[in-house]
């Protein structure tokens, strides 16, 4: 059975295997490349425009409980731009 999850971008839901997920850690968020790291996670789409969809929505800022620093999120999106599929 494949759990379904919603996608902070555009909140559609996709099966975990259609999604990238997104851990908290230390009030910042990094991608959980074998969606096996402990703590509260977030889900994406594998696409940069769910993730732009998230950043504009503020969607990371309330996932992560803070307001996420310019280089927080710089570097979230250079992660992003290496892993998903535009
Ligand atoms: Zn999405």
């Amino acid at each position: 059975m494949d759990a379904v999850r919603t996608c902070v971008g555009c909140r559609q839901q996709g099966s975990r295997k259609d999604l990238v997920r997104l851990v908290i850690s230390q009030n910042n968020l990094s991608f959980d490349l074998n969606k096996n790291l402990p703590g509260r996670g977030s889900w994406l789409h594998k696409q940069t425009s769910c993730f732009d969809q998230a950043v504009n929505r503020g969607s990371f800022n309330r996932a992560v409980k803070a307001k996420l620093s310019p280089e927080s999120l710089a570097k979230l999106k250079e992660q992003a731009e290496k892993m998903l599929e535009i």
